[in-house]
């Protein structure tokens, strides 16, 4: 077994949930995913297809019909493609569909990071985009976000000054899981200008960019997609769970530079072969009909935040930044003799003292000790309330750890 592996680390997150398994009175708000059912007719494209007999395999890449929505999909949010002068529609020849998200990044990752290559990678961060270039030997260094009154920002200057021509990958998530940061348009022109210099190539996971709560002309936050070139080494990551109430489908995407797409399709067959073809016809119908699903998601999300930040704020001892976008609060534990409290200690105790679930913030870098993750995205607001209520109570009882 290769000692890379074996010296992974678990997931946090797991390690918590697993001290709640089988207790059906804990108030789970530990993973990153809504409560709420996938929409029947997107249930039913798949039923149909599984019905027609669809049960082979299909191109490495996706359906034609499925990729040519996603590009159509990807123009129209990103319309200012091309920086603005040359704009250009995103053509499908740039498009693999892919099972989930996590498994795009992946791909992107297997395609361009070798053993002992530099990546640098923006934190704190959901663990699997670190996890996953270590796992092919690529050398990891991590500028972190600095927490301002609560909320996470870039130090510009400090990300443009770890990329060097010796990095071959920059790995940045925005919107943030789990900070809720957003890069700006004019960071994220600053940091192609930077990497068009050295070289380096960018791996953005935009799969919350619909989760987006700022006002912005195309309903989305800022993309890397609104600045950049066709054949820019830029590969964006997206996925149908978190738009489309869809996590459990495994169905995401990548759009990359033109000239990629072929090693992508190489790379799609060793790893899954494709996309299960029940599962795309079901997420073509999720596009087909994207207006009667996100837009309700994302305004069920704002109220949840609305709902859950206030609350939060009035414990004592606990202060939030307002999100401005994905599904998270993210927010830091009075301090105790002056030190973070350990965040993974207290998580479990919540757990099993207080009936509530939720993730640690070391899980996502050591720098995001003392804070802990809390996933909004629930059906029933009221549980967001009552989850509240335990906090404060085992807060009172615990005086403030
Ligand atoms: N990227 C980020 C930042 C995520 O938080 C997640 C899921 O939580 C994913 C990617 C992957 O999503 P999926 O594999 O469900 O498409």
């Amino acid at each position: 077994m290769r000692h890379t592996i074996l010296n992974l680390e678990e997931s946090k997150i797991r390690e918590v949930a697993n001290a709640g398994i089988g207790r059906s009175d804990v108030l789970a708000f530990w993973f990153g995913e809504s409560d709420e059912v996938t929409p029947d007719f997107i249930r039913q494209a798949a039923i149909d297809s599984l019905n027609r007999g669809e049960t082979f395999y299909a191109h490495n890449l996706g359906l034609p019909e499925l990729r040519q929505a996603i590009a159509l999909e990807m123009s129209r949010k990103h319309p200012a493609h091309g920086g603005g002068h040359a704009a250009q529609p995103i053509g499908m020849d740039r498009i693999a569909v892919t099972a989930g998200g996590v498994n795009a990044l992946m791909l992107a990752v297997q395609a361009l990071v070798d053993a002992g290559d530099e990546v640098v990678a923006v934190t704190p961060v959901w663990p699997n985009l670190t996890a996953q270039a270590q796992i092919m030997g690529g050398t990891l260094r991590t500028v972190a976000l600095v927490p301002k009154d609560g909320a996470w920002t870039l130090d510009l200057q400090a990300l443009l000054d770890a990329i060097t021509p010796r990095t071959k990958l920059l790995i940045v998530n925005a919107p943030n899981n789990p900070t809720g940061w957003t890069l700006t348009s004019e960071e994220q022109a600053a940091i192609l200008a930077h990497c068009r210099s050295t070289g380096t190539w960018i791996l953005a996971d935009e799969v919350y960019e619909n989760l987006y709560f700022e006002a912005s002309p195309t309903g989305c936050a800022p993309s890397l997609l609104d600045r950049a070139s066709p054949e820019d080494r830029l590969v964006v990551v997206h996925s149908f769970s978190k738009s489309y109430l869809m996590t459990g489908w495994r169905l995401g995407w990548v759009v990359m530079p033109p000239s990629m797409t072929a090693a992508m399709g190489k790379l799609i067959e060793f790893n899954t072969s494709c996309a299960s073809v029940f599962v795309q016809r079901a997420g073509l119908v999720a596009l087909e009909r994207a207006s009667e699903v996100t837009p309700r998601v994302v305004a069920h999300l704002k109220a949840c935040r609305d709902a859950l930040l206030p609350a939060l704020r009035d414990v004592p001892g606990i202060s939030v930044a307002t999100p401005r976008g994905g599904m998270y609060a993210f927010f830091q534990l009075p301090a105790v003799d002056g030190a973070p409290q350990d965040a993974l200690v207290v998580a479990k105790q919540l757990v099993v003292e207080a009936g509530l679930g939720l993730a640690p913030g070391n899980a996502f870098a050591p720098e995001a000790q003392g804070w802990l993750r809390w996933c909004f995205a629930s059906k029933d607001m009221a549980r967001l309330h009552q989850g509240v209520a335990r906090l404060r109570t085992w807060m009172e009882r615990n005086g403030g750890r």
